[in-house]
């Protein structure tokens, strides 16, 4: 089906957390009437190929990749079973794309109207150029998170800061950090560590774009959105939250429909709000003494119901069984689910738009990526936030001091986290005190924020929409203007 607005092809990192935004907004183009072609590795398409609805006429075009031949683990094409470093490794290596990107676009029958890529791949933009296309990158991180994490990178070393609290120099708004919110891979940097390497040409080059698209709302995330449009001098428009379709429940080709129908099962059996969800993304797991504190506090929160998503704990692989028996304290699973029905362990994977979409849920224990903090708060879900990696940490302190919707429960890896704590945080947030109750108000204003942005009919338009039809516009002018120019 030939559509006449043109042809937008999509390029995300072979992250879940980059990939289901990315897919999510091609879904949303494709049903403006645009031509969408999705481009990744091999492995990736075939999963995607398996959740696509079957009104969806999204072409796929398989770029080529061995990852044996960049020392990574034979048929890697996403991070889902790498462990921390190598996915940073991954995020290099995925440099090595860009011959045959520009090999894949220079085949094209037909010029399209925008390229839209991933943050990781900011080389894009000049291939897109070459071939007078517009480029845009896309965001699935908070403004505010990418716009730490930008300053972070190019405002090197931080060594020096250990154990003080420090601003940075361009990004004052974002107030005092801590040594402690620095992420290992900040903490790595030097000019010999490949991934620091990586950040100083990756992030410098997003200057060559037409403009940054975020999986974001303005009127939440103006202070990162501002940062960015004075820094770049770029167009910024935040198009969020772009919401997974609903005739398309299936993300990732990870759920099973036997484990998604226990947790919607467990949830309509529990009263409104008394369930705390617990997942740490789609790549992150916490250490094995941190997973037994946070199981003791679940065991004391007698009044608290709760879904934990699993994962071997870090240091052990990825793929393994999860050893309830050694990883959590004795009879735990037991006790919890068998005997007193009020929390369910799932391995690996589960529907958590679904699970937070349930009426049933009170609050979400994450480790504040950009995609699960949209999928909460779009439906009034407070958050209790424990950082890992990446730009994670600086979303939490943003949840909770600029937002006030989320409290901090630990940060990292390192730090030492007592069950007792965990509890005391718990409690706060799910439990009747004057604080709890002010949290749960603020996200609940936070979900009006959000639908009101993407409200689409014929008497307003919210923030997020306008925005889409600008960047729109912004490429249709591109493009009319490159035509012109080539006497097309
Ligand atoms: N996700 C899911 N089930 C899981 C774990 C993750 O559906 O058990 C999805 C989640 O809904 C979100 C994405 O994976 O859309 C994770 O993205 P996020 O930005 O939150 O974190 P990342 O995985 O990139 O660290």
């Amino acid at each position: 089906m030939e559509k006449e607005k043109g042809t937008i092809l999509l390029f995300p990192f072979m992250a879940q957390g980059h990939i289901i935004p990315f897919f999510a907004l091609a879904f949303k183009l494709e049903k403006k009437g645009y031509n969408i072609i999705f481009v990744n590795t091999p492995l990736n398409i075939k999963t995607l190929k398996s959740s696509l609805p079957q009104k969806s006429c999204i072409t796929f075009l398989e770029i080529p990749f061995n990852s044996s031949e960049h020392g990574l683990p034979p048929n890697t094409e996403n991070t889902d079973s790498l462990p921390y470093k190598l996915s940073l490794d991954f995020i290099t290596i995925s440099s090595s794309l860009e011959p045959s990107f520009r090999n894949l676009v220079s085949t094209l029958i037909e010029k399209p109207l925008c390229i839209i890529s991933d943050m990781f791949f900011g080389w894009s933009a000049d291939i897109a150029h070459e071939f007078g296309i517009f480029h845009v990158i896309f965001s699935g991180a908070s403004g505010f998170g990418l716009a730490c994490y930008y300053s972070m990178w190019l405002n090197l070393p931080h060594k020096k800061t250990r154990n003080f609290v420090f601003t940075m120099p361009d990004f004052q708004e974002a107030g005092n950090l801590d040594f402690s919110q620095l992420n290992p891979s900040l903490l790595a940097a030097d000019s010999n560590d490949p991934y620091t390497n990586f950040n100083w040409k990756n992030l410098p080059n997003w200057i060559n774009s037409d403009g940054i698209l975020f999986n974001t709302v303005e009127d939440l995330d103006k202070l990162g959105l501002t940062y960015f449009r004075r820094k770049l001098g770029l167009p910024v428009w935040a198009i969020g939250p772009i919401p997974w379709p609903a005739s398309n429940k299936q993300r990732a080709g990870k759920e099973t429909g036997e484990e998604r129908e226990k947790c919607i099962k467990f949830l309509d059996d529990k009263e409104e709000k008394s369930v705390l969800y617990i997942s740490f993304g789609s790549q992150n797991t916490i250490s094995a003494s941190h997973m037994m504190e946070l199981a003791k506090a679940l065991d004391n929160a007698s009044e608290v119901n709760f879904i934990w998503v699993v994962r071997t704990p870090l240091g052990f692989d990825i793929n393994m069984e999860f050893r309830a028996e050694e990883w959590l304290p004795e009879g735990f699973v037991q006790r919890v689910f068998e005997d007193q029905n009020r929390g369910l362990i799932v391995p690996k994977w589960a529907p958590q738009v679904e699970i937070l979409a349930h009426k049933s849920v009170g609050a979400f224990l994450t480790h504040c990526g950009w995609n699960s903090v949209l999928e909460s708060l779009g439906n009034g879900v407070p958050l209790l936030g424990w950082p890992i990696a990446a730009e994670q940490f600086y979303n939490t302190k943003f949840l909770e001091q600029d937002v006030g919707v989320c409290v901090e429960v630990a940060r990292g890896n390192n730090s030492g986290v007592k069950h007792e704590d965990i509890l005391e945080k718990i409690e706060l947030v799910m439990g009747e005190n004057e604080k709890g109750k002010e949290i749960r108000r603020k996200a609940c204003e936070v979900k009006e924020m959000i639908s009101d942005a993407i409200i689409d009919d014929e008497h307003f338009k919210g923030s997020s929409i306008k925005a889409m039809d600008e960047f729109l516009n912004a490429a249709l002018s591109m493009n009319k203007i490159s035509n012109c120019v080539n006497g097309e």
